[in-house]
């Protein structure tokens, strides 16, 4: 061989050998000599001058041979070296040359370790992943970042219904309820502010193959995608009708209890105990941002002697009557409430002095409207109440009056209506 074509040879890295058409060595480079030595290898056999095709395995022979005989342009062969400190994989390649007019080859022996090993991880998490995902008993789907399936586990069918044909491709609010994609503004969204590594979960109502809906929850993130360049979703569901069909229950159950605990039985508006925790609130409200609000105590005139010539029976549908009338004369967020026998408080947010008083006289007028005939009122032929009102404000209250003190205020007001005859408002 030329000497240039030797120093061709030795300046390559895979090990290389120069075999004329007989399969005779005529040529290696230093990396085949140094591979040899490096592995105990006789070089009597690998060496220049020895057949190659009497050392080499019977499958690489016939390859050889074919490509010598020009029956093949070309010939691989695989094949695990391993060291004693090391995994290592090479492949044989064979190609055809020509010498002297002459057929021949070159073999070389190319190390493919790191590639074969990143086939092996490759291989084995798929592997992995598989089993996860085909043993679960979650269902695991990828989507794309509007949403779209490109892969479902098989146990979504079980309980879907749906061939995952018949759900790869289509989006997953084609099968949402219409109700909750309007609340999950997940995978669209997702695309602009998840990170990687942010997990989010979302429930929701799925429509089954069926027509039914169930409820899923699921906790999704995104992951890189195979191409690294566009990002896909992971998502991870499960079945949670029954704890939502329960957890539904008991919030209606909360919300009924609740409506219990705060309403007087008898009129409908609120209890005392309501009473109690709504001043509590307004009256945070008005330390922490200075909103005003009022309070009403609004007593009937004569209730006791209106019982005695009615009757108790009476009595209680007059309550009736005049809570409506309150409740019906108030804006959205005042609160009617019944404190005792006969007599009603009404919390007003955001409402000032003028403001009550006028109300306050209102609700006078339109109780005595009614025209609940009460012959031994010593006021008016009909059913008449008293009012007393106070109001929160910081410039009056520079020395913040007390929570309960705001009721007892308003009740020395509604004392003075008493004593100035009834059927009046008075502010204190
Ligand atoms: P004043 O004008 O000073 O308020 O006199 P009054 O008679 O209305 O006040 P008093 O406190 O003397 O009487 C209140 C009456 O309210 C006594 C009670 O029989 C009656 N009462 C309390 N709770 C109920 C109820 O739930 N139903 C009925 N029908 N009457 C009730
Ligand atoms: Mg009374
Ligand atoms: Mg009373």
């Amino acid at each position: 061989m030329k000497l240039i074509d030797l120093e061709v040879l030795d300046s390559l890295l895979d090990q290389i050998a120069v075999l004329n058409r007989d399969g005779d060595i005529m040529a290696v480079n230093r990396s085949w000599v140094n591979f040899s030595i490096e592995n105990n290898a006789d070089l009597d056999k690998t060496g220049i001058g020895n057949n190659y095709l009497t050392v080499c395995p019977k499958e690489v022979q016939e390859g050889i041979i074919q490509v010598l005989k020009g029956t093949k342009d070309h010939f691989n062969y695989e094949y695990p070296c391993h060291s004693d400190c090391e995994l290592r994989w090479f492949v044989l390649r064979v190609t055809p040359i020509k010498i002297n007019q002459n057929n021949g080859a070159v073999v070389s022996h190319v190390n493919i370790t790191d590639r074969k090993l990143a086939e092996i991880r490759l291989e084995r998490n798929e592997q992995l992943y598989r089993h996860i995902a085909e043993n679960s008993t979650d269902y695991i789907s990828l989507h794309t970042l509007d949403g779209k399936y490109t892969y479902v586990s098989p146990n979504h069918s079980h309980v879907l219904g749906y061939t995952s044909k018949e759900m790869v491709g289509r989006s997953l609010y084609d099968f949402m309820h219409d109700r909750d994609i309007e609340n999950i503004k997940l995978l669209n969204d997702s695309s602009h502010t998840d990170t990687i590594d942010e997990i989010k979960t979302i429930t929701y109502r799925f429509r089954c193959k069926n027509g039914k809906y169930i409820w899923i929850e699921s906790k999704y993130k995104r992951v890189l995608s195979l191409d690294k360049i566009t990002d896909e979703i992971i998502c991870i569901s499960r079945d949670i009708t029954k704890n939502k069909q329960k957890l539904l229950e008991l919030e209606e159950e909360k919300k009924l209890l609740k409506k219990t605990i705060y309403t007087d039985t008898l009129t409908g508006v609120f209890n005392r105990r309501f009473f109690n925790r709504h001043l509590k609130k307004v009256y945070q409200e008005y330390l922490l941002h200075n909103i005003v609000f009022s309070l009403l105590v609004i007593d009937i005139d004569y209730f006791k002697k209106y019982n005695d010539t009615y009757g108790h029976r009476k009595g209680d549908e007059c309550l009736i009557k005049v809570a409506d009338t309150l409740a019906s004369e108030v804006r959205e967020n005042d609160r009617v409430c019944r404190i005792g026998g006969e007599e009603f408080c009404i919390i007003l947010p955001n409402t000032n002095k003028d403001e009550a008083i006028s109300l306050a006289e209102r609700l006078c007028r339109k109780v005595e409207e009614l025209k609940i005939l009460h012959t031994k009122s010593d006021v008016s032929p009909f059913v008449t109440v008293s009012v007393g009102v106070t109001t929160a404000n910081i410039s009056r209250d520079i020395a913040k009056v007390k929570q309960e003190q705001f009721f007892i205020i308003a009740d020395k007001a509604l004392y003075n209506s008493k004593r100035g005859g009834r059927n009046r408002v008075s502010f204190r």
